[in-house]
């Protein structure tokens, strides 16, 4: 366990609800949809829900997106910018958006009105983490492994200044002055 990160989903648990996961997504769409991941934060996450649905005989075509977002100080600025280009077959496409966390989200918002501006015939959103209580824009996911409150978390893709993706498992953030979870506003631009 790293030292000044504690517990919140063990490596079982999450692997137990990405299988889930894979289960309701395979009854819902079609062998041939196209997943896009959301970078950097969820490749670590779509990595493992598209091998359990490899395992349900799903077999999704993948693309990435890559997203930018500034903050001004404690609160979101909500201005959400592509970096680099969109998968170039979303039109007709059924779409799941598939990204690390839904906080404001106004990143997902964005994302899901590009797809659909791009011509997808729907886009379902799945998320590993939800915290409603950090809600601005009316947007719910299709798909949640686990809703959580207002914490700061890290791992399993996840990062905190680019530290902690590789972790096995999810957890919070000590700050080390305070021994307070890191606030969510405090995080990297690129996510
Ligand atoms: P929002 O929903 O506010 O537009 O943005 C969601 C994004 O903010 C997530 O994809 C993630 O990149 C970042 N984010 C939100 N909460 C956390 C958190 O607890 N930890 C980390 N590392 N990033 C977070
Ligand atoms: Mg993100």
């Amino acid at each position: 366990m790293q030292d000044n990160v504690s517990l919140l989903y063990t490596e079982d648990r999450i692997a137990a609800r990405v299988r889930a996961l894979s289960h309701e997504i395979a009854a819902d769409l079609p062998s041939d949809f196209l997943m896009v991941v959301v970078l950097k934060g969820a490749f670590v996450f779509a990595a493992d829900l598209i091998r359990e649905l490899h395992e349900l005989n799903i077999h999704p075509e993948v693309g990435f997106i890559t997203l930018s977002s500034y903050g001004s100080g404690t609160t979101s600025s909500g201005i959400v910018r592509v970096i680099g280009t969109l998968p170039d077959n979303i039109a007709g496409r059924r779409v799941l958006l598939v990204d690390d966390i839904l906080d404001t989200r106004r990143t997902l918002a964005h994302a899901r009105d590009l797809l659909l501006k791009e011509g997808a015939a729907e886009v379902r959103l799945c998320v590993l983490l939800d915290k409603p209580s950090r809600q601005e824009v009316t947007v719910t996911a299709d798909y949640v492994g686990f809703t959580i409150d207002d914490v700061f978390v890290v791992g399993y893709g996840i990062d905190f200044a680019e530290a902690y993706r590789g972790l096995p498992y999810i957890g919070i953030v000590q700050q080390e002055d305070t021994a307070e979870p890191a606030p969510s506003t405090e995080r990297a631009d690129e996510r």
